[in-house]
């Protein structure tokens, strides 16, 4: 396989997530799944190719890096939407090829207008709002220059959209901060429709205030954390169950990270384990050796603090985490064997090792720690 681990992903954990986010948007809602940092680590061209079999056909990425990788890899045309960074001589690129893409300040408009003109093109824009995030968007002092800009490119420029993002939508925390923002982008909103500007769409909302803002559906919504099957945080979560009636999560993980047991070895007792003196053997001990380390995105910070699975038992990572290698325990498991399957993250029999429990022991975000694993580990689609 050349490759010491691999993450697999699954079509049937997708196809769930995506029927639940339908369901809670309804029919008239238009569904954009967010791909950016990999695909939220799953792989993009992976991830949007799967996506694209379950029916999505509008994707959101953060930089035109992204948008290039999208479009070199779907086998189908889908919209992609760039959110963020696109440099200029990227614009051109974009444009030409349908990109469609956010437009936060007036240089950019102008730019964008003025690529669009020498390719005889109209460049489809998003015009974001500054409603409150105070991070990229056209607050009341701007806005009054774009609406200027758009009137005089409009052979150039067409306005698809009007949207913002809201600034934690996950914690009740915000609550205020996130009304005030609704508030905010109705009324620019309505500055530009009196100047003459009315977009064909309207959106705002990230997994977080689709699920506790409805209002803020509009004509679309960008998910990206809750097609993988992760909640935006624990609060959204009990938010959700506390209105509905639930037995058990709605959402699947698409995700399993696997390796292999490289070596094993036997040991005495009162030996010390790998590098240092951090772990010393309480009893005789069978040690499995795991070609996986920090170099792969397994933090150092799960040295002795860490678990795996091995033939459905849950067992503890001993030592530190080296570059390239962990040592686990591997004395309990009758017939545990070299080559065994090692499952790092995802589950394994009746056992799992959830993102959460993982980012909480390397004290990650699930969203920081799905998006460091290392793109050049393989992605497999699984059923
Ligand atoms: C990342 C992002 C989203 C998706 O957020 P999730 O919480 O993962 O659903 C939506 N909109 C913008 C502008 C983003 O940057």
């Amino acid at each position: 396989m050349f490759h010491s681990s691999y993450i697999e992903i699954s079509r049937t954990a997708l196809q769930n997530n995506i029927n639940f986010i339908r369901n809670e948007i309804g029919p008239q809602v238009r569904l954009s799944s967010v791909v950016k940092g990999n695909a939220y680590g799953h792989g993009i061209e992976q991830f949007a190719s799967l996506a694209q079999e379950c029916g999505v056909d509008h994707f959101s990425v953060f930089s035109a890096d992204e948008a290039l990788r999208l479009h070199q890899s779907l086998p189908r045309p889908a919209t992609t939407l760039i959110m963020g960074y696109i440099d200029d001589p990227e614009l051109e690129w974009a444009i030409q090829n349908d990109i469609e893409f956010f437009i936060f300040e007036p240089d950019r408009l102008t730019k964008a207008a003025e690529v669009a003109r020498k390719l005889g093109k109209k460049a489809k824009i998003h015009l974001e709002l500054e409603t409150g995030m105070n991070r990229t968007g056209f607050d009341k002092a701007t806005l009054a220059q774009a609406s200027k800009l758009l009137d005089d490119k409009k052979e150039d420029v067409e306005l698809i959209a009007i949207c913002t993002h809201f600034a934690g939508a996950e914690s009740f925390q915000n609550h205020e901060r996130i009304l005030t923002q609704q508030q905010n982008f109705q009324d620019l909103l309505k500055q530009l429709i009196n100047s003459g500007h009315t977009p064909n769409q309207l959106h705002s909302a990230c997994s977080a205030a689709m699920i506790s803002y409805p209002e803020t559906h509009m004509d679309m919504v960008r998910i990206g954390i809750m097609q993988y099957g992760f909640w935006p945080s624990p609060e959204t979560y009990s938010h959700y169950f506390s209105q509905h009636s639930l037995k058990k999560d709605p959402l699947r993980r698409l995700i399993n990270w696997k390796s292999r047991i490289m070596s094993l070895k036997s040991i005495s007792k009162g030996e010390y384990v790998g590098y240092g003196s951090s772990y010393q053997t309480p009893r005789d001990m069978t040690l499995a050796i795991i070609p996986v380390g920090y170099g792969w995105g397994y933090s150092r910070s799960l040295s002795n603090q860490g678990k795996v699975l091995i033939k459905g038992v849950r067992t503890a990572v001993v030592g530190i985490v080296n570059m390239n290698v962990m040592m686990v325990d591997v004395t309990d498991i009758p017939g545990v064997q070299k080559d065994d399957e090692v499952v790092l993250l995802g589950s394994q029999g009746d056992e799992s090792i959830t993102v959460a429990s993982f980012a909480e022991l390397s004290t990650q975000l699930n969203y920081e720690l799905l998006t460091r694993l290392p793109s050049n580990i393989p992605r497999l689609v699984i059923d």
